[in-house]
């Protein structure tokens, strides 16, 4: 696994998830129950929910599951997320101390904003928005007063349309 290649919380949660529906035949405790506790654990880590003490859960438990876990499927998966945890643990703690992901890939963590100087009042990101989540008025070149545009925190689910259209390059992810 890279780290380079995408925020590793959601790649161990994304694997996981995936083990447990796919492979995971829950025969024995140590992966069944091991793998559910993972998940809640990593899930949480990427809410901007961990807890000071997570990694070393995460630790305990994948240990446990590589040495007791019945097959070698159970093993490999939780060998995986040892190894994720000895290869990327900055970004583990980093999610925890900070509630920050430094690949933007965490959609609690992240936040989509307008850069005004960029912006040229198309209202496209507007229009494209499906829960009304962006305010602002189209330019009018007679007045010299539009309302700038701006994305509402709070309304905005984060699914990237507007970043998607705007051909200025004046939305980010912050
Ligand atoms: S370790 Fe193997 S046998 Fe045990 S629950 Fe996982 S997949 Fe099934
Ligand atoms: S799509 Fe981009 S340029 Fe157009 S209003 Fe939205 S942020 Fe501004
Ligand atoms: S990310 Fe989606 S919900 Fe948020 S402002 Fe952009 S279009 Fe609207």
């Amino acid at each position: 696994m890279s780290s380079q290649d995408g925020c590793a919380v959601l790649i161990a949660l994304e694997f996981l998830r995936g083990f447990a529906e796919d492979k995971m035949c829950g025969k024995c405790l140590p992966c069944m129950l091991g793998v559910a506790q993972m998940v809640d654990i990593l899930e949480a880590i990427t809410k901007g929910e961990g807890k000071e003490e997570d990694i070393r859960m995460l630790e305990a438990i994948s240990s446990a599951a590589v040495d007791t876990a019945r097959c070698k499927l159970g093993k490999d998966a939780a060998g995986f997320i040892l190894e994720s945890l000895a290869t990327s643990r900055e970004e583990y703690e980093e999610h925890i101390d900070e509630k920050h992901c430094a690949k933007k890939s965490c959609e609690a963590l992240i936040n989509y904003s307008i850069i005004p100087e960029r912006c040229t009042l198309c209202g496209v990101c507007k229009e494209v928005c499906p829960v009304d989540a962006v305010v602002g008025e189209k330019l009018i070149p007679y007045l010299s007063d539009n309302r700038p545009y701006y994305i509402r925190e709070k309304k905005c689910n984060r699914c990237g349309e507007c970043l998607a259209v705007c051909e200025a390059g004046a939305i980010e992810v912050v």
